[in-house]
């Protein structure tokens, strides 16, 4: 079975995380536009971010036979520094159209405060003005609110539900989201709120139809193996290969290639690496043989 982990920041994940990914199913990957653990202090440090999630990053993946796709957004919690803000939402149409990027993402509350709702909007507007996809980050705290907000405010500004992702759902919060027609998405974290067993039991309550798994795999504790241990735990538990399909490959790439940026074909055949390839003269090899792969043809 193959699997696409559709929010995971590679770029806190180390080589060793792609190898284990590759060997474990998964052939693509969706990174978020997220903050870093500590706030950023000025724009050149969103542009060099940005820059390397559809730069440097898409061709580490490659490199390890996975397609990286992103997406651009300003997250909730930098949404507070006001001015700097502002510089961002200017900045982020150079690089929201750019090849690769899927959506606008990860955008939404954290304290829900009246600076954040500004900044949501903002991308909202983006998001519509381009016909763009829409991932969404519920808060931690008062998720609840949390998300019929951003479902409201994105419903107001015109974004089509077809087009919203609503990440880091939970039991309490799942109706409302499949209720509104939005696809939901459920990151599985280790030994926490939401592991792989309640996802087991959720795809069995309310089936594959819009619900889509991932691991928000960062550089905190997390786990960028939670799409396919979640695959399989649905397996060993008689749910239908087709509904692990659909809530582990199927739904996210039917959500995000209305972007018209994914190669779906390309997925579909075996990836063919070849590790002697360079990006602005740097590999990812530090002496070690390249692996080149025989191009077969179709
Ligand atoms: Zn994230």
């Amino acid at each position: 079975m193959k699997f696409i982990d559709p929010h995971i920041h590679m770029i806190s994940r180390i080589t060793a995380d792609y190898e284990a990914m590759a060997a474990e199913g998964i052939v693509a990957v969706i990174e978020p536009a997220f903050w870093m653990g500590q706030p950023r202090t000025d724009i050149g440090a969103f542009q060099h971010y940005f820059a390397t999630l559809v730069g440097w990053e898409r061709f580490r993946a490659s490199q390890f036979g996975i397609q990286h796709y992103c997406m651009m957004g300003l997250n909730a919690k930098e949404a507070n520094d006001e001015g700097l803000a502002r510089e961002v939402l200017e900045l982020l149409p150079r690089y929201a159209l750019k090849e690769g990027v899927v959506a606008i993402g990860e955008i939404g509350y954290d304290e829900i405060t009246p600076a954040e709702e500004r900044v949501y909007q903002a991308q909202l507007e983006f998001a519509v003005e381009q016909d763009m996809v829409v991932m969404v980050h519920s808060p931690h705290r008062d998720k609840k609110n949390g998300i019929r907000r951003s479902i409201d405010v994105a419903r107001e500004v015109g974004v089509p539900m077809t087009k919203l992702v609503i990440d880091h759902n939970n039991e309490e919060t799942v109706d409302d989201v499949l209720e509104a027609g939005a696809w939901a998405a459920f990151t599985i974290y280790p030994h926490t709120k939401m592991g792989s067993q309640r996802m087991v039991e959720l795809v069995k309550q309310y089936g594959p139809e819009r619900i889509i798994v991932d691991s928000s795999a960062d550089w905190g504790m997390s786990d960028p193996l939670a799409v396919p241990r979640t695959a399989k735990l649905m397996l060993e538990q008689q749910i239908d290969p087709s509904w692990v399909e659909q809530t582990c490959w199927h739904n996210a790439l039917d959500a995000y290639s209305q972007s018209g940026q994914i190669d779906i074909e390309a997925l579909e055949s075996t990836p063919s690496i070849d590790q002697r390839e360079m990006f602005l003269d740097s590999s990812i090899l530090r002496g070690q043989e390249p692996r080149v792969d025989e191009v077969v043809a179709n």
